[in-house]
């Protein structure tokens, strides 16, 4: 129906004097008003882009990039995609950060040629396509929610900055707002994962910010307008059509800064149609767990070091069974909470699903056909669903009530469940029963396809149609007669876009028509290589009909539609809190089938600060060693504090694990960590008792010799880490430490390593598992009282090592380096050799070594403010690092002397000190 422009190619004088066409007039208007957006620009069934648009396109896309006409006397660079998989490249150009600006054609051709010859067809941008306001599938993961992240930061004094977040999902209509101080910030943009963050331009360019900021994905830096504190609650309140947002609840007021930005942004990209958010809720300061970037991908919670949702716990852990609870899934496991009492309503909902297998599989199977409701709606919302979209609501809602009726029985023993039933049983029954009489069996993907109003169910409707199929058999018939009174067999009737109905002939038949007496019929319109084409008048009164016909069938669907999708956004509060409690039942019993098919069992989460597991498993290990057959070995761990019967001694322990090399250390930190976090997001763990203390804080870092995967494997990173766990970590946090200290020399490593301990144990307070290859720590146990040393068990047999990934109390006595050598090929010599420089070094060095530094410590004398490192060590570890710095080869003589004389003096102070 749309053509491209008749007038294109119409020229008027630009303010330059050189002559532009009207259209590339108006291309440049609307290009102006979106300079940071590629432009879409519609012209019949393609999308064009122009200029340096084309350019960047073209390249981004592998597609041909061509010219149309002259601007100012240069060729003007273009490229087009079809309309029709315009989604396609869309994805493409979002996913590389670009953003782009869809303009459509607002009339008819035709309707711009009624104006006169020269005008043009009026067009305007619908909307912007941003990385965090997508709402098609297509564009979309199923499994994940996509977040519009607004930043907003409030100066309280000179040093001390409030941040606050507002989040959007509008595919989903999440809404969620939270505040933070400087230090959170990280954690919280690693826990939200947004697909875009806008921020203003200020905030941008703050020399402080913005380094962290520029190493995101798409940040969308804006004009201050958006950020404007004293607008906010007004833009706000004006986006739900409410006087005020005290409704909502008390926000601060860089709160609503970030959630009117956020709502501002969105009508802004969606040119003023409004998705269906929910209300913003406020998350309260430490609802959940927090949980730093380093640590979420050191413990690969969503996804592997490499990247991968495979081999992560989430990918472990997921039973889900529908789209909208898998991404429910994985925002639980983003955000544990810290509220016992919250945390047990969860394991209840869990537990009922556990105890009822019959309801679970029930439900389960219900499920599984369960269309996404809440994405569904928000395209309807804003005007880019389809027929499809609106079975899905009606698909959604009557699932919705089936699954009232397999559950409601499951409701006396669970809140949650209570919940989620009453939000099931509220979308009305009336309007899925509109959608079921109204919808075809068979739904085209898009509107304009149409054929998707049942027959019989609007009289005016079936009129069009029948009109419509009769003149289409009208066509058929005539094709018949034409054929005999030409006596031409292979002639056909066919339609296509740019002539309609004509008439068909191969070549060889062709001059037949073009003479008389049958030219008098037949009017030529084109000849291709082998074929020649044709009408007649007839046959242009008939497609006339048909298109009238036609066109007025999809005229009334679409009046239909309309309808449909207006009574659904009516209804849309009720749709998205049965989406929402569809989500919630699918991820209970998802979790139940998990705790069920593996065996976990509930934690008991409380106001302690125990840390009980018995029988604890690592939950992605065992499952890749469930393929393989071989057993995972479960193991106990325990910090909870020592019981003293005063009370005064209340803070957990810390475990120094030590044990050679592939022992399984790294799996025993892991899984206590993860057990933590699947208790706190309401999931049984794999165990088989398991006693939990609320966790605020959970810490994991790795040593930087075994941090290979993240690519910047150096001794800093490391000990930057470090040190935000040490001026973090407060006595309800959970720290796992491995191997701390391996990406530097010995005496470095094993001092910071001792130092970090002592700090943790005196100044953190907190229960923490600490695994290090530095034997000789083991000694500290003796002076600290909550440090308990474990090891790992293993066995020696027939002169081989067996690792038994067992862990029991004690200090492994040596390293077995020497066995793991042998396993591993070394010559018989090297490794003979090797056993007698060890038992020299044993001889004289272990245990003296050790027993200087716990003798040495200052530990108990008072609390150090920063750790103690033995002086001699220290002063010894700068001459050698002086030592070190020095390359002899690059030195003129001169200068390796005056170095001779620093390093003396440098000793010689060392002297005097001791
Ligand atoms: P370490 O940190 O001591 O070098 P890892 O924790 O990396 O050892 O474990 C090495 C391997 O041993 C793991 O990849 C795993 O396959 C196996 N393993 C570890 N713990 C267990 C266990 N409890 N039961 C069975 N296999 C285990
Ligand atoms: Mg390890």
């Amino acid at each position: 129906m749309l053509k491209s422009d008749s007038a294109g190619r119409s020229e008027a004088p630009s303010a330059s004097g050189q002559p532009v066409t009207p259209m590339m007039e108006q291309f440049i208007e609307i290009k102006a008003a979106n300079p940071d957006c590629l432009l879409f620009y519609r012209m019949g069934d393609f999308y064009e882009l122009f200029f340096d648009d084309a350019e960047v396109a073209s390249r981004a896309l592998g597609i041909v990039l061509t010219k149309r006409g002259k601007h100012l006397g240069r060729d003007i660079p273009m490229c087009g995609v079809p309309v029709e998989r315009a989604d396609e490249y869309l994805h493409r150009l979002i996913a590389l950060g670009h953003r782009v600006a869809v303009c459509e054609q607002l009339e008819d051709p035709a309707e711009a040629r009624k104006r006169g010859a020269k005008s043009v067809v009026r067009r305007d941008v619908v909307r912007l396509v941003t990385p965090g306001t997508l709402t098609e599938d297509s564009l979309l993961d199923a499994r994940r929610n996509n977040y519009l992240l607004a930043l907003a930061r409030a100066r309280m004094s000179s040093t001390e900055d409030r941040f606050a977040f507002a989040w959007i999902d509008i595919s989903t209509g999440e809404f969620r707002v939270a505040e933070s101080d400087r230090a959170g910030l990280a954690a919280e943009i690693a826990r939200i994962e947004p697909g875009e963050i806008i921020v203003s331009d200020a905030l941008y360019a703050d020399a402080e910010i913005a380094p962290q900021l520029r190493a995101l994905l798409a940040v969308t830096p804006l004009a201050r307008d958006l950020f404007d504190g004293a607008t906010a609650e007004r833009r706000l309140a004006a986006f739900f059509g409410v006087a005020t947002t005290a409704a909502f609840g008390a926000f601060s007021r860089v709160e609503l800064t970030a959630a009117a930005a956020a709502v501002t942004y969105v009508e802004r990209t969606q040119i003023g149609k409004h998705p269906p958010l929910s209300p913003p809720v406020r998350e309260a300061a430490g609802a959940t767990l927090a949980i730093d970037q380093a640590t979420r991908s050191n413990l690969e919670l969503m996804r592997t070091l490499s990247g991968e949702r495979r081999g992560s716990l989430l990918a472990a852990i997921d039973r889900t069974v529908t789209p909208a609870g898998s991404r429910t899934l994985a925002q639980r496991l983003a955000a544990p909470l810290t509220d016992p009492s919250e945390i047990a309503h969860r394991l209840d909902a869990v537990a009922a699903f556990v105890a009822d297998a019959h309801a679970r599989a029930d439900l389960r199977e219900r499920l599984k056909s369960a269309p996404d409701l809440a994405r569904a709606l928000s395209r309807l919302v804003v005007g880019r669903g389809g027929p499809r979209d609106l079975a899905a609501i009606r698909d959604g809602i009557l699932a919705a009530s089936a699954i009232v009726e397999r559950i409601a029985a499951l409701g006396a023993a669970s809140r949650d469940i209570q919940r989620a039933l009453k939000a099931l049983s509220q979308p009305d029954g009336a309007l899925a029963a509109e959608l079921s009489r109204s919808l075809a069996d068979e739904l085209p993907a898009f509107r304009r396809d149409g054929g998707f109003i049942r027959a019989g169910c609007e009289q005016a409707l079936d009129e069009a149609r029948a009109l419509r199929d009769e003149s289409r058999r009208v066509v058929a018939a005539l094709q018949v007669r034409y054929a005999e009174t030409t006596g031409i067999r292979s002639l056909k009737i066919r339609h296509n876009n740019v002539l309609g109905y004509f008439v068909d002939v191969t070549a060889q038949h062709g001059d037949k028509l073009l003479s008389a007496p049958l030219n008098a019929t037949f009017i030529h319109r084109q000849t291709l290589a082998g074929q020649v084409r044709f009408t007649t008048i007839e046959l242009g009164e008939l497609e006339a009909r048909i298109a009238n016909a036609a066109d007025r069938a999809l005229a009334l669907e679409l009046e239909t539609f309309d309808r449909l999708a207006a009574a659904v956004t009516a209804a849309s509060g009720a749709i998205m809190a049965a989406a929402e409690a569809l989500a919630a039942v699918d991820v209970a019993a998802a979790l139940a089938s998990l705790a069920v098919e593996r065996d976990y069992v509930r934690p008991e989460v409380d106001a302690s600060r125990a840390f009980a597991i018995s029988g604890g498993r690592h939950p992605v290990v065992e499952q890749a060693l469930g393929k393989d057959g071989g057993p995972f070995i479960a193991n106990d761990c325990d910090l909870s504090p020592p019981s003293v019967a005063d009370g005064k001694e209340a803070t957990g322990r810390i475990w120094l694990v030590t044990g050679p090399n592939m022992a399984g250390k790294s799996t025993f930190l892991r899984q206590n960590a993860l057990i933590a976090v699947l208790a706190q997001m309401g999931s049984f763990v794999p165990a088989r008792a398991a006693r939990i203390g609320v966790v605020d804080r959970l810490f994991s870092r790795v040593g930087a010799a075994d941090d290979l995967a993240r690519g910047r494997s150096t001794f800093m990173v490391e000990m930057v880490e470090t040190a935000a766990i040490l001026n973090q970590a407060g006595e309800r946090a959970l720290v796992i430490l491995d191997e701390i200290g391996r990406g530097t020399a010995t005496f470095d490593g094993l001092s910071i390593a001792w130092a970090t301990i002592e700090h943790l144990h005196e100044n953190n307070r907190c229960r923490a598992l600490f695994a290090t290859h530095f034997h000789e720590m083991t000694a500290l146990a003796a002076k600290l009282p909550r440090l308990h040393n474990a090891t790992m068990r293993v066995k020696e047999w027939q002169g081989e090592v067996v690792f038994l990934h067992e862990v029991v109390a004690g200090a492994a006595d040596r390293s077995y380096g020497i066995k793991v050598a042998k396993l591993a090929g070394l010559p018989p010599s090297v490794i003979e050799r090797a056993k007698h420089v060890l038992a020299q070094l044993e001889a004289e060095d272990r245990s003296s070594r050790a027993r200087r530094l716990i003798d040495d410590l200052p530990l108990f004398a008072a609390r150090p403010a920063s750790a103690p490192t033995p002086p001699r060590d220290a002063a010894l570890t700068a001459l050698i690092e002086a030592l070190t710095a020095l390359h002899p080869d690059e030195m003129s003589p001169r200068d390796a002397l005056e170095a001779l004389y620093a390093l003396k003096a440098q000793f010689a102070k060392t002297r005097n000190a001791d």
